[in-house]
């Protein structure tokens, strides 16, 4: 296959087909340099450009202030479900953890492995199709930190604001909305996001730490799980993830010069969101969202059709047009349509689409 496809992959996803063109060309020789991104050292002077350009380009999107410092790590966000209780739960305290969904439930699995942890709300006596209003929550006040997941990537809820949690610090698992909507950065003790969702290709987390939770790092963690150690390596105490790393700095230029800024991008996403959710409102229960309407995501949109012989001759008939990767998360089922940053209002369109003709063929 030579034409490229819509692609709803939940992740790795769609990056922007200008950025992989740049890929494209620039993979012999980076302008410049005379080798590839793929062949300089990680302590070179063209790459270390490349590394703070990307830094200060999230910066600058989010507005993030020098009280924070920005990482690029490995693992992944499931390494950051351990290193962010191995570095931020305090001896005998313990964390909240608010559960929205499987990925809040799987950060939570590995936080058990490393100490005390409580659930300050668990939805899943509602399935995961909602998000808890603040009053619901029963936080700790002597928590070492409150750990939510933004958007949950398998059921599609999302949060639309923080929730209030005091003086406690909050810590973010934004692996599929980061980059995708402005944040009230100060709210954050810590916010990290695996690159595949929404920011780059899959081989680099980015970490966006307050600076004043980095003493909270004991010397005697493994070097690389300790925060403080890549913070005082501006993110190169080993070998960085080089090649992902150039592709994140070329994705945030691609944000800047396509919508300015996040407050333009996050319209777009809404628009996109909304063109996919009125049509599940509209189909008279043909199609039915999973999330309740206050809580859905705009990243993931979660349906089901009248039985799963339909559902899976949807994601079937679809990608015979071109609309790819819409099969639901192996645990929930149904169908599920990621519209990350690149995916363009085109694809959206396309798959409405062939879910009206869909639907009049079968409802
Ligand atoms: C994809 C995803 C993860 C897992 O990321 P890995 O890079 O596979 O470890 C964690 N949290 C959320 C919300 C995700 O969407």
């Amino acid at each position: 296959m030579t034409q490229r496809v819509y692609n709803f992959s939940a992740g790795p996803a769609v990056l922007p087909e200008k950025v992989l063109l740049q890929v494209q060309e620039e993979m012999l020789c980076l302008p410049g340099v005379g080798a590839s991104i793929l062949e300089i050292s990680h302590r070179s002077g063209e790459f270390i450009a490349i590394i703070e350009e990307a830094a200060a380009n999230i910066r600058s999107l989010l507005s993030i202030s020098n009280d924070y410092d920005v990482l690029f790590l490995q693992g992944g966000g499931r390494l950051q479900f351990s290193m962010v209780p191995m570095n931020l739960l305090r001896p005998g305290d313990s964390a909240d953890y608010i559960l929205t969904g499987s990925w809040g439930k799987n950060a939570l699995k590995e936080a058990k492995k490393v100490g005390q942890t409580r659930v300050a709300w668990d939805g899943a006596e509602f399935d995961f199709d909602r998000l808890p209003a603040d009053a619901e929550l029963s936080l700790d006040p002597q928590a070492s930190f409150v750990h939510i997941t933004s958007n949950e990537t398998i059921e599609g809820v999302q949060f639309a604001a923080e929730p209030e949690t005091g003086d406690v610090p909050l810590a973010c698992d934004a692996s599929s909305d980061f980059l995708s909507r402005p944040l009230a950065i100060d709210k954050y003790g810590l916010i990290y996001a695996c690159a595949q969702k929404n920011v780059g290709p899959a081989g680099v987390t980015i970490v966006v730490i307050r600076k004043d939770l980095l003493s909270r790092s004991d010397a005697k963690l493994p070097g690389y799980m300790n925060y403080q150690v890549h913070a005082e390596n501006d993110s190169l105490w080993n070998t960085a993830p080089t090649f992902p790393i150039y592709v994140v700095n070329l994705v945030t230029r691609w944000i800047r010069d396509e919508f300015g800024d996040l407050t333009k991008l996050a319209e777009a996403n809404r628009a996109k969101a909304a063109t996919l959710y009125d049509e599940l409102d509209a189909s008279e229960g043909f199609y039915r969202g999973h999330a309740v309407p206050e809580c859905r995501s705009m990243m993931n949109v979660t349906f089901r059709l009248p039985s799963d012989e339909l559902t899976s001759k949807f994601v079937k008939e679809a990608k015979q047009e071109g609309l790819d990767a819409l099969k639901g998360h192996r645990s929930v089922g149904g169908v599920r349509a990621s519209i990350y940053n690149a995916m363009p209002l085109a694809g959206v369109e396309a798959l409405v689409d062939f879910m009206k003709d869909f639907a009049r063929r079968h409802g």
